[in-house]
């Protein structure tokens, strides 16, 4: 009598539905980091995808989490194709279901004192597998120094999604993009705070800036170091936090490069960048409170021990500017 019905239900046991995935305008499609902690959401030219990805290991450009390639799929992609899938399969089986009462009908005598019927109610039409859409582009593109694997991030990716490398370059870029966001949004932070309290609005906007300037140094010291040790003429072993102090660096370029920051930057420029790091030491070891080292390690004749120092925007600006040119000519002078 279920006929159609078991012959379906046969065939789902070796039934492959496959469900396409758009990609976006610019032939990138969409991805997920595994790790449920992270969820980082990106997107991978396809074409890079198919040729140079492999499926035993793909990175999360976000946390480096490193999986096999189908565990990528986005939540997204995961819910529309169990919805599909659930409707198609739903859609067979209630077509077979009718054509099963249809042969019943068709086969029942006509004109006997009993007439069987046999009638399959609800509404379940035949479900056609539609594409699912890729989200809109993102507009950071990146591209592998390594492998040359190109994927899309929104903010700050760190690792290459394929191979794992994780760049020196993109890192330093993406800091530096953080902090020149950070300082521009400062009047945005400080107006919208404004209204809930005026304490709290420049406590906030002090501290951000002063986080600009001790990421700058962060980055432009991790930035250094790993340039350095790429030199074939660096000295195997160079001491900790070396380019943290900007004489010690000055000199271990110098001799790699033939050049350092003071042919890089003007006498007073130097002087200013010197001055920058010394206020960023502060902030790191005294809470900003003015020491006799400072004094003598800045040449500062703003300030008097036990004052504390202020850094505004302009400071922070100014320090992004005097680090863009000093990597910018560590990169051209290492290529
Ligand atoms: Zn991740
Ligand atoms: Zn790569």
């Amino acid at each position: 009598m279920f006929d159609k019905l078991l012959k379906e239900l046969k065939n789902l046991d070796v039934m492959k539905i496959s469900i396409p995935i758009e990609t976006d305008e610019n032939g990138f499609s969409d991805r997920e980091c595994p790790d449920q902690d992270c969820m980082f959401l990106f997107k991978v030219n396809e074409e890079d995808w198919t040729n140079n990805f492999k499926d035993e290991a793909v990175f999360c450009p976000m946390c480096g989490y490193e999986s096999t390639s189908d565990t990528f799929w986005t939540t997204e992609q995961v819910n529309n194709a169990e919805n599909q899938a659930g409707e198609f399969l739903e859609g067979k089986i209630h077509k077979a279901m009718k054509d099963d009462a249809k042969d019943f009908n068709r086969k029942q005598p006509k004109g006997g004192f009993i007439s069987m019927s046999m009638n399959v109610k609800g509404h379940s039409p035949q479900k056609l597998i539609m594409p699912i859409p890729s989200m809109d582009i993102f507009e950071q593109k990146i591209q592998c120094e390594k492998c040359q694997s190109r994927y899309s991030v929104i903010g700050s990716g760190f690792f290459c999604p394929c191979c794992g490398h994780n760049s020196v370059e993109q890192t330093f870029s993406n800091t530096i993009n953080k902090i020149e966001g950070a300082i521009n949004n400062i009047s945005t932070i400080r107006t919208a705070l404004n209204d809930i309290s005026k304490d709290q609005a420049e406590d906030t906007c002090q501290t951000l800036i002063e986080k600009c300037l001790l990421d700058c140094v962060v980055a432009f010291q991790r930035y250094c170091d790993v340039m350095y040790s790429k030199n074939e003429s660096s000295k195997p072993k160079v001491p900790f936090n070396a380019f943290q102090k900007l004489d010690v660096g000055n000199e271990l370029w110098r001799e790699i490069l033939n050049e350092g920051y003071t042919d890089w930057l003007t006498e007073i420029e130097f002087k200013r960048l010197n001055i920058l790091f010394q206020r960023r030491h502060l902030l790191q070891h005294t809470e900003g409170i003015v020491d006799e080292k400072y004094i003598t390690k800045s040449n500062d004749t703003k300030y008097k021990v036990g004052q504390r120092i202020i850094v505004k925007e302009a400071d922070a600006i100014e320090l992004v500017n005097y680090i863009k040119t000093l990597t910018n000519k560590i990169r051209n002078r290492n290529e």
